[in-house]
C-alpha cells in the first residue's frame, strides 16, 4: 500500500533524538548528543536501493525545494509511478532516477553527474550568486539489499556488501583501512553529512568491517531496529551523524 511501511521506518528514524549515544568510541570518550533531525528541508539526498519509493518519498516531504532539496535515487528496479509523481509534486522536479546497478561505474558517475546538475539548478532558482556549487550529497541513504537466494547468511553478507559499496560512495574506499582519515575530503558526502544503511544482522565478525569503516568516517555512530520493523526481522539500521573529513 501507499505509503509503506519502509516510509514510516524513515520517518520514525527521522523524528528519532539520538542522545542515548553508542558514540565513536574510537575518537572520544563522551557521547555526542545530536539535537536535529537526519533530514534537514535543505539537503541533497541520495537514496539507493530506492524502488518502490517509500524512503524517496518520506523524504521529499522533508524537503524544500527552494532552498535548495533535492533527490538522487538508484535502483535496479523502477519506481512505482503513482509515488514518483507525487515526489516530482513535492521537490517540483528537483529529483532525478537512476536506473542500474550502483555496484557499477558508470551507474555511480551517472549519480556524480545528477548531483552537479541538480547543484547548478539551485543556484540558478534561488537567484543568489554563490561562489561554490555543491557537487556531494548532505546525506546518503540506503536501503540496497540483494536478491534473496534462500541462505539467509549469504544473503545478509551480500546486504552488507551493498552497504559498504554505499559507504565506500560516500567516504571514499580508503575508509576501510585503518589509516584513515585520507589527506583530502574523499567521497561524495558532504564534511558533516550523514548516512544511514540497512542490513541484515548475521554476526559480529561479517558486520565489523562495515561497523569499523563508519566510526572512522562518522563523529557519531547508531546501531538500531526501529519499533516499525516487524519482530521477526533481523534487519539493523546502522546511522553515522556528522561526517568527519
Ligand atoms: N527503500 C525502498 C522503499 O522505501 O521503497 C525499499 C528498498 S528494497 C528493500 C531494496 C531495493 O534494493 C530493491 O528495490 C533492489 O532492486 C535494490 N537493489 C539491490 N541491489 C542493488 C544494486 N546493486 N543497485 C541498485 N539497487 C539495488
Amino acid at each position: 500500500g501507499l505509503p509503506s511501511r519502509a516510509y514510516f521506518k524513515l520517518q520514525e528514524i527521522n523524528e528519532t533524538h539520538y542522545s542515548a549515544a553508542v558514540s565513536n568510541k574510537t575518537k572520544r570518550k563522551k557521547p555526542t548528543v545530536i539535537n536535529r533531525r537526519l533530514i534537514q528541508p535543505n539537503m541533497l539526498i541520495l537514496d539507493l536501493g530506492a524502488a518502490p519509493g517509500g524512503w524517496s518519498l518520506y523524504a521529499s516531504t522533508q524537503l524544500e525545494p527552494s532552498r535548495g532539496g533535492a533527490i538522487v535515487a538508484v535502483d535496479l528496479l523502477s519506481l512505482n509511478l503513482d509515488v514518483t509523481s507525487k515526489i516530482h509534486e513535492n521537490l517540483r522536479g528537483r529529483f532525478e532516477f537512476i536506473q542500474g546497478d550502483f555496484t557499477q561505474n558508470n551507474i555511480r558517475l551517472e549519480t556524480k553527474h545528477a548531483f552537479s546538475h541538480l547543484a547548478k539548478e539551485a543556484q540558478i532558482s534561488d537567484g543568489t550568486e554563490r561562489t561554490t556549487v555543491r557537487r556531494k550529497a548532505d546525506l546518503i541513504i540506503s536501503d540496497m539489499a540483494a536478491n534473496f537466494t534462500g541462505d539467509s547468511k549469504t544473503d545478509a553478507i551480500r546486504t552488507i556488501n551493498l552497504c559498504e559499496q554505499a559507504l565506500s560512495f560516500a567516504a571514499g574506499e580508503d575508509c576501510f583501512d585503518s589509516s584513515y582519515p585520507p589527506k583530502g575530503s574523499q567521497g561524495m558526502l558532504m564534511k558533516e553529512g550523514s548516512f544511514l544503511c540497512k542490513y541484515f544482522s548475521c554476526g559480529k565478525e561479517n558486520e565489523r568491517d562495515l561497523m569499523d569503516a563508519t566510526k572512522r568516517v562518522f563523529r557519531s555512530v547508531h546501531l538500531f531496529k526501529p519499533k516499525a520493523s516487524r519482530k521477526e526481522s533481523s534487519e539493523m539500521y546502522l546511522l553515522g551523524f556528522d561526517k568527519l573529513h
